[in-house]
């Protein structure tokens, strides 16, 4: 068996000051009493900060409050850099953390929706070997502050543009969520929650994507959550997945299928299945047969990806028509499928690519 150093790395970083988002409501108004002011404050300084509004609009708020309260809402992220493609609707932002840490995240304007795909993690230990964050390995996980940030930034941002905000949130940006389990999962606690302890949004618009860690899947599915788990699959047979997502080794396709179904059956949510379509290397249709065949009469929806390349990689989409093949064979197969358009392409927005540009 190959060993997996790298699946729990130690980060080699600290988090970031602890903040307000990093807090239930109950410790919220312990930390604003700590700070010599009444607990009921917390609510009207979570209001504020959910609404994406930074220190300086808490009108209700004297300025002597404000600054008391200040050490609660540290800047978690300054913005390097947006850059901006399909005129517009798809801006990805490169953030730098307290210790000089890059992310991204990325948000896709559509015509009923706004979606922002954020980071768990600074980098990743999955070594995946298609995966530009993968190549560069784990430098640290994201707070809970950290990853709620990314959302609450990108909602104000979009407000600011004259649109009406997030509506969902994929975690498909850098790291893998569920290596970052105890963070994310009170992340998304925060991102469901109504007002004034979190942002509201709905269970249903919210994607975790993950390699597979057996079980943390299975954790997750005793959490109580129903939000859409995504399985980055890429392969049926574990021969080729050994290789293209080196976890499996550890849990192999049979393994982490049955916990994906598991979560399934709890939760009432539909399964996706990620598939990055790679030229010559898992495109072929004896695998879209074998796909099919594991998957067929569950509850599942399989998001082809055309590989989008990284530098010094030899690797390729594969060709229109062997998409088209794969498609159809899923679909005879009894599987739904779908090729998922590829925004962001000319801004290197494939998972880690504007980061590793720094
Ligand atoms: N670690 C998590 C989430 C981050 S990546 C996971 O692996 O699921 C989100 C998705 O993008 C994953 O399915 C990942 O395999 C895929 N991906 C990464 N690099 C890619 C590339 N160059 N082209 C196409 N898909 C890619």
């Amino acid at each position: 068996m190959t060993s997996l150093p790298l699946v729990f790395d130690a980060p080699k970083r600290g988090l970031p000051p602890q903040h307000l988002a990093d807090l239930d409501p109950a410790a919220r108004r312990e930390a604003v009493v700590a700070l010599g002011e009444k607990g009921f404050r917390a609510e009207q300084l979570a209001r504020h900060y959910f609404a994406g509004h930074g220190s300086e609009q808490m009108t209700d708020l004297s300025p002597v409050l404000r600054e008391r309260l200040a050490p609660l809402l540290p800047e978690l992220w300054t913005r390097v850099r947006d850059v901006d493609c399909d005129a517009g609707a798809t801006i990805k932002s490169l953030w730098r953390g307290h210790d000089s840490t890059l992310v991204e995240s990325v948000t896709m304007r559509y015509k009923e929706r706004t979606t922002v795909c954020i980071s768990s993690q600074a980098g990743c230990g999955m070594a995946c070997p298609f995966c530009a964050t993968g190549q560069g390995g784990l430098t640290r996980n994201l707070s809970t502050a950290e990853i709620v940030d990314q959302v609450v930034r990108a909602n104000a941002d979009d407000l600011a543009r004259g649109f009406r905000g997030v509506s969902n949130v994929v975690f498909m940006g850098m790291g893998e969520p569920l290596a970052n389990y105890n963070r994310v999962v009170a992340a998304l606690r925060r991102l469901v929650e109504p007002a004034p302890a979190g942002l509201g949004m709905s269970q249903r618009n919210i994607v975790l994507s993950t390699v597979g860690l057996v079980p943390a899947i299975r954790k997750l599915t005793a959490e109580g959550l129903q939000v859409t788990l995504a399985l980055s699959l890429h392969a049926p047979d574990d021969e080729l997945r050994n290789t293209l997502v080196p976890v499996n080794t550890r849990w192999p396709v049979k393994e982490v299928l049955e916990a994906a179904f598991g979560y399934v059956r709890t939760t009432g949510r539909r399964l996706s299945i990620e598939y990055a379509l790679i030229k010559g290397v898992n495109d072929q249709p004896w695998r879209a047969d074998l796909l099919a065949k594991r998957l067929k009469g569950k509850l599942v929806h399989v998001n082809l990806i055309p590989l989008n390349p990284t530098p010094g990689s030899d690797w390729d989409a594969s060709p229109k028509p062997v998409e088209e093949e794969f498609v159809r064979r899923l679909r005879e197969g009894g599987v739904n499928a779908t090729v998922r358009d590829t925004r962001g392409r000319e801004i290197a927005g494939a998972c880690g690519q504007l980061a590793a540009l720094e």
